[in-house]
């Protein structure tokens, strides 16, 4: 079974506020999908992430 539901993804960093609107995919660990790395603050951890189908 495949879920290829793409989302569009927004990550959102508490620290510096700088947001990203991304697309991506869920994971089969519901995780999401997205190359996102890191924010340019270099906070990597402490993201906030809101996702909704497409
Ligand atoms: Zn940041």
């Amino acid at each position: 079974m495949t879920t290829d539901i793409r989302y569009r993804v927004v990550i959102r960093c508490p620290k510096c506020g700088e947001k990203y609107i991304l697309r991506g995919r869920m994971k089969e660990n519901g995780e999401y999908e997205t190359g996102f790395k890191r924010c340019v603050c270099g906070n990597e951890t402490d993201l906030k992430v809101e996702a909704t189908p497409e």
